[in-house]
This record gives structure tokens, sequence and C-alpha cells, in this order.
């Protein structure tokens, strides 16, 4: 079989650089994709500097995959070749348990098998999207609605089902009032999916350079905490969604929410939080966190953002930019998703 090209971490400490990887043999349930972009989500620049913990080396990240189908297993009914699809965060899962049965695989009790920097149930390292190829499971493929193009898409499989989740699980709605803390791919994203659904949206940001741009993307209101704290705003929303990569105050965002209001936490820094025990206990005020989404919810959010006109702002990227990129995501400087065009991504390099 052909080996696939792919953008791998093969030293720790390294850069990310082309190599190849042998795919494996195509099971049954399973769909071949060839991978058209794949967005890079700050959780991949966490992996691949072990800003968590070690990574699983050699290493292919990518969780923010659109494509088109090649090939599938012969007990595949819902694909065919041709099809446009998306994969997100996870490949597999054990299918059974309680949280698989109610659509929310990433709870599975088995641990859901990650699309890349774990191991999957038969042992081998799964490879993400920072390739030209992927073959998942066909229970964790997506499909892009037409109306949507796959390179805004990608940025969706991730950013936009993690905070698709808790907008609606936190029930947003016509007049609800949401803050978006940190505008970087989830936090636009977050903006335009809590807009489109009615949702009176502020932007929460650490400067006042996003503000036009908050704006054009559907915020109503826009603090930037270097003029603004945000205690300053006390009791002002029903929802706050943190997205933010760093260590940040979450007692100021309990504060900014309404008595009984919620604090949704999305970001995943290396930074402890510190919690005043007033914060919570005034006002009944909730702290929650959410940890991307469902394979139909990711579906639901694609069909959403197909109906209306819903995809990220993209800066497309060559393959060697991606080390670039990852400084520029850190820097807050990318407006505001990288997504490789991985058709650029070179044959050849060390084979993993
Ligand atoms: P991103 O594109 O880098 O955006 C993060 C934003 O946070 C930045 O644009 C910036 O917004 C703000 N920010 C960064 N450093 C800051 C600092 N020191 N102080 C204040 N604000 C700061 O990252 P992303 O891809 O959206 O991911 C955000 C976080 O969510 C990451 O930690 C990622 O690992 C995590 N994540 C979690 C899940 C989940 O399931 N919960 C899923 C995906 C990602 P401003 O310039 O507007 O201030
Ligand atoms: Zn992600």
């Amino acid at each position: 079989m052909s080996l696939v090209s792919a953008l791998a971490l093969t030293v720790s400490g390294g850069q990310l650089e082309p190599a190849r990887y042998e795919p494996r043999e195509l099971r049954d349930d399973d769909v071949r994709i060839d991978i058209a972009y794949a967005g890079i989500c700050h959780s991949d620049i966490h992996v691949v500097r072990e800003e968590w913990h070690a990574a699983l080396i050699p290493l292919v990240p990518g969780h923010e995959i659109t494509g088109v189908v090649s090939q599938v297993g012969s007990a595949v009914v819902n694909f065919r070749p041709g099809d446009r699809v998306g994969v997100g965060n996870m490949v597999d899962s054990c299918g059974t348990c309680e949280f698989c049965l109610a659509g929310q695989e990433q709870f599975c009790v088995t641990d859901p098998v990650m699309t890349y920097n774990v191991r999957g149930y038969d042992g081998e390292p799964t490879r993400g999207g920072y390739a030209r190829q992927v073959t998942v499971t066909e229970r964790f493929v997506v499909k892009v609605p037409d109306a949507l193009a796959l390179d805004v898409a990608a940025p969706l499989l991730c950013a936009g089902v993690t905070t698709w989740e808790p907008l609606v699980r936190w029930g947003v709605g016509a007049g609800t009032r949401v803050a978006v803390v940190g505008l970087g791919g989830l936090g636009h994203v977050a903006v335009k999916l809590a807009k489109a659904m009615g949702a009176h949206v502020t932007v929460v940001s650490r400067s006042a350079a996003k503000r036009a741009d908050a704006l054009t993307l559907g915020a109503s209101d826009y603090l930037a905490t270097e003029k603004t704290a945000l205690d300053t705003v006390h009791s002002s929303f029903d929802l706050v969604i943190n997205t933010v990569s760093s260590g940040i105050d979450l007692n100021d965002m309990l504060r900014a929410v309404r008595p009984m209001g919620v604090v949704v936490n999305l970001g995943l820094p290396v930074e402890m939080y510190s919690l005043h025990p007033y914060a919570l206990v005034q006002g009944n005020r909730v702290l929650a966190g959410s940890n991307i989404g469902g394979v139909a919810a990711t579906q639901e959010m694609l069909d959403f953002c197909g109906e209306h006109a819903i995809g990220a702002e993209i800066e497309l990227i060559d393959a060697a930019e991606v080390n670039t990129a990852y400084d520029r995501v850190v820097a807050g400087a990318v407006r505001y998703r990288a997504v490789i065009d991985v058709s650029t991504i070179p044959d050849g390099g060390k084979i993993l």
C-alpha cells in the first residue's frame, strides 16, 4: 500500500516535519478519506509542545479534518466515495456504554480513541489530520453540508462542536446574554454560533485590537480587559464561555454572570485556576466545564452551520508554514484559525 504523506513530530522538543506512514488495511467499517484541509487547534500546540504531558512520538497531529471519501469498507452504509466529510477529535469508542449510547462518545467508559496521540483498541498509534489521508471507523465520520466550503468547515470539527455543546446545553436562544472570553479559534466560532441562535453577544478580549472584527462576527458589545476589568460588569451575562488558552481569573467571570448564571470553561491552559469561594456561592453561580462534543452533536452543528452559512474565518497556510503558524497562534496573531492546505505536504521524509 502506498505511504501516507504527513507532518510529524519525530523527536521531543522538535519541529513538525514531512514524514510518511503505512495506512492500516481497510476494515469492513472503515472510511478512507483524502484529506483536503486540517485546522490548527491550540490543543495541537499544547500536545506537540508537550505542555500537558509527554506526547506519543512519532506524532501526526490534527483533529479538525475535512476531505473527500476515497474508499469504503464492505459494511459501510452511510458513506460513498466522493462524499464530502469531516473527522473531529475522536475516531473510535466502545459503542455500547451508557455515554456512547447517549451520543456522548467523549465520555466513553473504555476511553474514546482520540484522533492522534493515543493508541487505538488495536494497539496501534492513531495518526491525525496533518496528512493527505486518514482512515476512520464509519461511526466517527460526519457529512459536511454542500453549503460549506471544506476549508472554512475544517475548524468546525473541533472549535465548532466544542463551543456548540455548551451553547446548546445551557439553553442559549433569543435574547440570552452571552459573553465570549478570548477571540481566537474557539472564541470566534462561539460568537458566530451564539449570534445565529439569537443571543446578545459580548466579546471580552485582552486589547481593543479585535473590536471591529468582533462586531463584524456578530458581537453587539466588546470589552477590552486592558481598559475595563471584567469585574466592573457585575451580573451582566447569563452565560460566559471562557476560551482563553492561558491562565486567567475565573473569579472575574463568575462575578460577571447574573445570579444562577453559568461560566463554562473550555480553555486548557497549563496553569491552575484559583477560585474564590464567594465568587461561586454568592448568587448561586455555576462553574462548568465542557469537553468537545459527541458525533451526533457534531453533525447537528455542521447542519446548523450549513443552514446559517457559518464557516470559520481562516488563514490558509502551506505545510512549510506550520511551525511558524504555531508561534503566531500562541502570539494571538492568527485571525482566527490557521488551516493547512494538505495538498502542500511534500512526499518524502522519515518513515514512521
Ligand atoms: P487560540 O486560537 O489560541 O485562542 C485563544 C485566545 O485566548 C486568544 O486568541 C486570546 O484571545 C486569548 N488569550 C491567549 N493568551 C491569553 C492570555 N495570556 N491572557 C488573556 N487571553 C489570552 O486557541 P483555541 O484553539 O481557541 O483554544 C483555546 C483553548 O481551548 C486552548 O487551551 C485549547 O487547548 C482549549 N480547547 C479546549 C477544548 C475543549 O474540549 N474544552 C477543545 C479545543 C480546545 P484575545 O486576543 O481575544 O484575548
Ligand atoms: Zn481542538
